[in-house]
């Protein structure tokens, strides 16, 4: 499967500024896939539906940089979308749901129930009710699904598309692993933010950095702080596995690498 990456959602965080929301289009045997879809049409008319989140994350206002934008540009239309994959349903991965109003919406169990039928009060910040107001056609995932690799386990969404349920940034948080032409890419979302955690160069071979403050918004990030470290660890295995590339949604230097050598 031929796969294009996307920044979904282009931020300027304070002293975090050129933040990227990192997102596939896949372009799969049954349909255009997407994994995450960054913010919306919608959310760049009316910012006000992003709540308070917007004024630490600082969206750009782009239409031009959304997912829906992205399909069209490589020649199709929203309308070909016919699913969507998610890492999990806070506001900077899920706005662009409502461009895509046919196409089933892949979650967790765990993460669906942490919105619906009401996020909690403390969650109401990251989980943005009118990014959901369109009515997604969900297709909801329970459990741990089976034995994967890795020592992780995976849920097959769709032929060659798998979640693999990875909780801690969210309650009900997955990467999502792709089985492209380029070997497994694995989107880890926000279960890992800065990839210099787990490898030391990108995949072009550039050495990476620690960028302290990617690390720093982690934690502050975090359903349960606790489930970091084994998550990172995991990562670091798939990562390392032959013919697997690992990218965190946030690092906008594997976003640069990857984004360069698509066709
Ligand atoms: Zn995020």
């Amino acid at each position: 499967m031929i796969v294009h990456h996307v920044n979904a959602a282009p931020m300027n965080p304070p002293f975090l500024s050129g933040l990227v929301a990192h997102v596939l289009v896949v372009e799969h045997p049954q349909g255009l896939v997407l994994v995450d879809t960054g913010f919306g049409r919608s959310d760049h008319r009316d910012p006000s539906r992003l709540g308070s989140a917007r004024f630490l994350l600082r969206p750009e206002r782009d239409e031009a940089a959304t997912a829906a934008s992205a399909v069209e540009a490589l020649g199709h239309s929203t309308d070909d979308v016919t699913d969507v994959v998610l890492t999990h349903l806070d506001l900077d991965h899920v706005g662009g749901l409502a461009d895509f109003p046919g196409a089933r919406i892949h979650t967790t169990a765990d993460e669906h129930a942490a919105v619906f039928p009401r996020p909690g009060l403390r969650d109401r910040s990251r989980y943005r009710s009118a990014q959901f107001s369109h009515d997604p056609r969900w297709e909801i995932h329970a459990g741990p699904g089976d034995t994967w690799r890795e020592g992780l386990t995976g849920i097959e969404v769709l032929p060659g598309v798998t979640l693999v349920p990875m909780p801690g940034h969210t309650v009900g948080h997955a990467a999502v692993a792709v089985e492209s032409d380029r070997g497994l890419l694995v989107n880890a979302g926000d279960a890992v933010f800065d990839a210099s955690v787990y490898t030391a160069t990108s995949p072009s071979g550039r050495p990476l950095e620690p960028v302290r403050l990617l690390r720093v918004f982690e934690r502050v990030m975090a359903a349960d702080g606790r489930r970091i470290a084994g998550n990172h660890a995991a990562l670091r295995r798939l990562h390392a596995a032959d013919g697997v590339t690992v990218f965190p949604a946030h690092d906008r230097r594997m976003l640069a690498d990857l984004s360069s050598a698509a066709v």
